[in-house]
């Protein structure tokens, strides 16, 4: 196939300074979860970024002095010679199939508490960032910095640059965002410098010319320098010679730098969930930037389709498509699009799993994209998978996002599968999460699938098929694969805080109930204790249908997890706009009807509520039955000509979607090779240096 003219437009070469990219496709510096500690892990998930099509592909921020510690996040650093290997390996995957490699280097300021490296911790004028928001939370402030500090952060920049010159790097940032330093010199809130930094707008941005200039002086005439740099607050602020502080920010930095790539000032509004943001969110924020610089400019916005793309182009937004969450769901989106197959995009759905990976100090997961950071330790490939290892035939029981991942996986490998599905149409959880107000984008992760095995000639898929222990020995497939789901689990809450039996009053119900169609009536009581987002949806979706509605949870916010995804505040916003009370801290400890007892989650202190119905978002239960009697009946398996039965999914262990879709290709990768346990563990580089160091340190302990 050929790719379609009306996108030739994305596959033009740009200049950015010395360097030129292969096409309009940049894939922006993301969290990756993968330090320095995972060299390889590292260069693999962007190595693979490349060979999809990526022009640009940047690693993550990359500290540049150690009084940035920003652990127990995953970070990257250049802080001397040592670092620069690991990050040789990731450019030269990069490089290896034509395109650029870019660094964001950062100094995070008051937004980092240096909890590693105990560093005094430096901000503008002492202040520190969202101090109320856990990851920023410490028990120790930043210090205001003096000339001296103002010296050493641009000389501390300047000799990252040149390190990350000899790591190979064609593009070199300066990161003025997101609460990092350089951000902080530009909000007056942050900045109360009377100095030559403070003050005006002029005065504000200086840091961050100086800044850029020390990285022009350190790479030299064949090294890009960018510019990174938020601009949501200063776009709400009135200029003194032009439009707003963000328009003068822009005419300011613009002849300092190669490359301006625009974004949002905080995690939720910069990496929104599609839930609460739509595609192109940022659009009313950034569309000026381009009308105030002669130089590329590269911004985000969950672009999944080339026309949205191409009209960022066309209409003078953008000069290149930035993408971080689209390239992680496919980094071969551009090849996809090069090769007119956009129809087999694995388009982002928005969840956040990825950033709320990264918020819990992890590799991040995705929830379309199961291979992500696998490359290299499972050898996964997002496109393709090892080819069958027998001619077994394979029997996958459910049709959910497990059992249609385990399905694509085995299909591409070979295999010759049939999925039998209960139910009449497939998708499992998701045809009732994809339907809760604003997750209809989840519905992709079944869309995807179901369109791929549709052009698998060896898959066959059947709906309406419940199968029973008793059928799966008689039709004698080798392999068995069951992806039968969970169930939520209709159990309160004890003191101990375990989830523990419920009475069985017919006016308590879960999410399951709802799915099946049945309305609590009268005032209700939402009780969430799984803190994810069916609390919350389950809340937005009654009050939609005329309910009166309580959310109570024991946590300290609503969908208290959320704030790892970058939802929590919506979810707050939306439940007051729904008129939804908020009570938390508090457990249902009891119901029988008509009266609910709470308690206080830390003194115990009982208080009754008028309830007329309870429904319980808490635990969610493996449903096992027919596994568990497929094992009970081992002994007849050999007669039937079964090898192998597997469980997978929720059925495995119950959690968010992204976990049942990685079950399912662990499952099916697993078939005949490696369990899910076997994996290559990454290791940091040691150099001689450091070996002197630790190694008869290690001797003497
Ligand atoms: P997962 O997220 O692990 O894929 P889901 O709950 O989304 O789990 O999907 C499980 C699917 O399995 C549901 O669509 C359900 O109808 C189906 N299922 C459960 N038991 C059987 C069975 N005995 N035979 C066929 N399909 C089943
Ligand atoms: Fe998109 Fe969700 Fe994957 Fe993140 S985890 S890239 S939001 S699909």
């Amino acid at each position: 196939m050929s790719r379609d003219p009306r996108f030739d437009i994305l596959f033009e070469p740009v200049a950015i300074g010395p360097v030129t990219a292969p096409n309009r496709f940049f894939q922006v510096p993301h969290a990756s979860g993968a330090t320095n500690a995972m060299p390889r892990v590292r260069a693999g998930l962007r190595g693979i970024k490349a060979e999809g099509g990526w022009g640009v592909v940047c690693t993550g921020a990359c500290s540049i002095h150690p009084s940035c510690d920003d652990a127990p996040l995953p970070y990257a650093t250049l802080w001397d010679e040592d670092d620069i290997r690991a990050h040789a390996l990731m450019t030269d995957a990069v490089h290896e199939h034509g395109a650029l490699a870019g660094v964001e280097l950062f100094h995070g300021g008051g937004a980092v508490l240096n909890r590693a490296t105990r560093l005094p911790p430096v901000s503008p004028s002492g202040k520190g960032w969202m101090a109320t928001h856990t990851t920023f939370m410490s028990s120790l402030r930043p210090r205001a910095m003096d000339a001296s500090d103002l010296r050493d952060l641009v000389r501390w920049q300047g000799e990252a640059a040149r390190r990350a010159k000899r790591a190979g790097f064609d593009i070199v940032y300066v990161y003025a965002g997101m609460g990092y330093l350089p951000y902080e010199f530009l909000l007056p809130e942050y900045n109360e410098r009377t100095d030559a930094y403070g003050g005006s707008i002029a005065n504000r941005v200086r840091i961050v010319q100086e800044m850029l200039d020390a990285t022009r002086d350190a790479v030299g005439g064949d090294v890009a320098v960018a510019l990174r740099i938020s601009l949501e607050e200063l776009r709400g602020r009135p200029g003194e010679s032009d439009e707003t502080e963000a328009h003068e920010a822009i005419r300011l930095l613009s002849p300092h730098t190669d490359l301006l790539d625009v974004k949002m000032d905080s995690s939720p509004t910069d990496c929104g969930p599609s839930r609460f943001r739509e595609e192109g969110a940022h659009e009313p924020v950034v569309d000026f930037v381009k009308s105030r610089t002669d130089k590329p400019v590269v911004g985000v916005g969950r672009f999944t389709s080339p026309d949205a793309m191409v009209s960022q182009i066309r209409r003078g937004v953008l000069d290149m498509v930035g993408a971080a969450r689209p390239s992680i769901a496919d980094p071969f989106l551009p090849r996809k699009i090069e090769e007119g197959r956009e129809d087999e995009i694995r388009e982002c759905i928005g969840c956040n799993m990825c950033i709320a990976s990264w918020h819990e100090g992890v590799l991040v997961r995705c929830t379309q994209n199961p291979t992500f950071g696998e490359e290299w330790r499972r050898g996964w490939h997002p496109e393709r998978a090892r080819p069958a290892g027998s001619k077994d035939r394979v029997l996958i029981v459910g049709g959910g996002p497990a059992g249609l991942e385990c399905a694509l996986t085995l299909g591409r490998r070979g295999y010759a599968v049939t999925v039998a599905e209960a139910g009449r149409e497939l998708g499992g959880r998701l045809l009732f999460e994809a339907a809760l107000p604003g997750l209809s984008a989840w519905r992709r992760v079944v869309d995807y699938r179901l369109g791929r095995l549709a052009q698998m000639p060896t898959v066959e898929v059947f709906t309406e098929s419940p199968l029973d222990a008793d059928q799966i020995l008689e039709f004698g497939f080798e392999r068995v694969v069951i992806a039968t789901g969970s169930h939520w689990a209709r159990d309160l809450y004890s003191d101990l805080e375990v989830p523990v039996e419920a009475s069985d009053h017919p006016a308590i119900f879960t999410p399951d109930d709802l799915a099946a169609g049945k309305a609590p009536a009268g005032k209700t009581v939402v009780f969430d204790f799984d803190g994810y987002v069916m609390g919350g949806l389950v809340a937005e979706r009654l009050v939609e249908q005329g309910t009166d509605v309580t959310y109570i949870t024991p946590a300290g916010g609503a969908s208290v997890w959320t704030v790892n995804s970058n939802e929590q505040p919506y979810v707050h916003r939306r439940l007051e706009e729904a008129g939804v009370a908020v009570r938390t801290l508090e457990r249902v400890a009891a119901f029988e009807g008509q009266t609910l007892t709470l308690a206080h989650i830390f003194t115990g202190s009982a208080r009754t509520l008028d309830c007329d119905a309870l429904v319980v978002v808490g635990a969610r239960r493996s449903n096992t039955a027919l596994f568990d009697e497929l094992q009970a009946r081992r002994a007849e398996w050999e007669g039937a000509g079964i090898k192998s039965v597997d469980l997978t999914g929720d059925a495995l262990a119950p959690g968010a979607v992204a976990h049942a879709v990685y079950f399912g290709r662990g499952t099916a990768e697993a078939l005949d090779g490696e369990p899910l346990e076997v994996f290559l563990r990454d290791a940091p580089f040691y150099t001689d240096r450091d070996l002197d160091r630790l190694i008869p340190k290690a001797r003497i302990a």
